[in-house]
């Protein structure tokens, strides 16, 4: 390891100085493995929120003077020190959030593409000159940076949920105040540590950990401060919307879904198993974008059942993300676990029958088995709540319009999949499907080049690719005229 990890475990990181909280109080950091408390962060409040806007205020004058190609050079110098650091990242990564060393590595990795990607996407911020109807006027179009920026992030992707925030508003020339969950605040002061090898100026990334609506009140209330992005559940993404509407903020929201995964008859049934293992116990089934409601035609319903547990006794094994061959880490904490309990309990109650798992695994840390249930219904839990755990729920279904109906029926809207052969059903589907982002025949689609939004419930605006970018600029018209033509 080169770089000190007891920095991370006292200090919060504010106009490039590392600094306490004003109160001194500090909050306890838990390995969800374990049970063991691994550290303290900094309870920060109002006051620090307010000096780090000033400060990446300050640093934007100069950050946004510099070229596309300048900014893009230090972001790639930042992606250089993070991978020089992957191991010990990832084994800081999995310490306090839980998931397995390939996945926390690969997250990183992930987290990475998208620094670079935006780092280069920059560098093709066209404007426009428009027609103009005066003859004597010219009309152009200019992109500029929103201002500075406040990221509020979840413990589920510590590290990437940052990435492709910072390096969206960084590439577009603004800086940035970051405030990582209270549960995995490591990942996200290391982005600090890295900043500083790779040379980047005072000011322009801050991290601080602390007191969630004190730090979300500021940055929404800071007149300073022009932009909310936050990735978390609907219900803060509401709170956060309202108070950062009263101030006029752009806001961007990644909030929570409840994907829908529907196997039609004509499905590769083993290509669809394949999937709705990723797409539902991937990050222990914590992921924004997880399968939620997985709904099977009747006539493949047994043998996708079947196919299905054999694959995840085969392949998921609980245990500590440290430990070699462990896929499937715990759940960040005890009210996750009891989510996931209450969900399957709730499922048994009204008719489900389970397959495999149905239990806790161990008695410390905060491990559920992966969990396979039969004859779900609409009126259970786990139809209409995000469960957020490994437990994966068949719904049987008939006809493609009830599926489709059925998909729909949710406030949400973030991410569905669908599996079929039939390239008229393709389309039909999904164009149908009231979703942000659809899997066709794909069980885990994330990719920096592609958007990364959803609709109704699910948020507002996108991550990653070039519209990912656009979020971070206003548009300016400028009218040139007394050409004298
Ligand atoms: P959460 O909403 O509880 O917390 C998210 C962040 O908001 C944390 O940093 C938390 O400290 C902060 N926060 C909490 N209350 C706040 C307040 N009053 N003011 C300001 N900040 C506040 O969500 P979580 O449990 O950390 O994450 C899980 C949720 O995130 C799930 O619903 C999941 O679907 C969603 N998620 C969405 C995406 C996406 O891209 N759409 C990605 C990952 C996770």
């Amino acid at each position: 390891m080169s770089f000190d990890p007891a920095l991370l475990k006292q200090f919060v990181y504010i106009n490039g100085a590392w600094t306490g909280a004003d109160s001194g109080q500090v909050i306890e950091v838990t390995n969800p493995a374990t049970d063991a408390v691994i550290g303290t962060v900094p309870n920060c409040g109002r006051a620090e929120t307010a000096r780090a806007i000033e400060a990446a205020h300050i640093a934007m004058a100069d950050w946004k003077k510099l070229t596309a190609e300048a900014r893009g050079d230090l972001m790639h110098k930042l992606c250089d020190a993070i991978l020089a650091e992957l191991d010990d990242l990832a084994a800081l990564l999995t310490s306090e959030m839980g998931k397995p060393l390939a996945e926390a590595k690969g997250e990183i990795v992930l987290g990475v593409k998208y620094i670079r990607f935006f780092a280069e996407e920059a560098k093709r911020v066209y404007g426009d000159i428009i027609p103009s109807p005066w003859a004597d006027r010219r009309i152009l179009v200019t992109k500029e940076p929103v201002g500075v920026v406040g990221a509020i992030t979840p413990w589920n992707f510590p590290n990437s949920m940052i990435a492709r925030k910072l390096g969206a508003a960084l590439a577009a020339g603004c800086t940035i105040v970051i405030k990582p969950s209270e549960f995995t605040p490591y990942s996200a002061l290391a982005f600090a540590i890295m900043a500083e090898k790779a040379g980047l100026p005072a000011g322009v990334i801050n991290i601080l950990t602390g007191d969630a609506p004190q730090i979300g009140a500021e940055m929404c209330e800071n007149p300073a401060l022009r932009k909310i992005t936050f990735t978390g559940s609907t219900r803060v993404g509401k709170l956060l919307a309202e108070q950062a509407g009263k101030h006029m903020k752009k806001v961007s929201m990644e909030l929570g879904g409840n994907a829908p995964f529907i196997v039609f008859d004509d499905a590769d049934l083993d290509k669809a198993v394949a999937g709705a293992i990723g797409s539902k116990f991937r990050n222990s089934g914590q992921t924004c974008v997880c399968a939620n409601r997985i709904y099977v035609q009747a006539g493949v319903y047994d043998a996708f059942a079947e196919k299905f547990k054999a694959a995840i006794e085969e392949q998921l094994k609980p245990g500590n993300g440290l430990d070699a061959g462990v896929t499937q880490g715990p759940l960040i904490n005890a009210a996750a676990l009891a989510k996931v309990e209450a969900h399957v309990e709730d499922a048994k109650g009204k008719g489900a029958r389970i397959l495999t798992g149905g239990t806790r695994v161990g008695n410390a840390g905060t491990f559920y088995a992966p969990t396979l249930a039969i004859n779900a219904t609409p009126d259970m839990r786990v139809a209409q709540e995000e469960t957020f755990g490994p437990f994966a729920a068949l719904f049987r279904f008939e006809t493609e319009d009830e599926a489709v109906a059925r998909a729909n029926d949710t406030e949400y809207g973030l991410a569905c999949y669908f599996y079929t052969r039939d390239l008229g059903r393709t389309f039909r589907v999904m164009e149908r499907l009231e979703y942000g982002l659809v899997g066709i025949n794909e069980g885990v689609i994330t990719t920096e080049v592609a958007p990364f939004g959803g609709v109704k419930d699910s948020g507002l605006g996108n991550e990653g690719s070039k519209y990912g970018l656009d979020d971070y600029l206003n548009i300016k018209y400028a009218c040139v005229g007394g050409l004298g033509v």
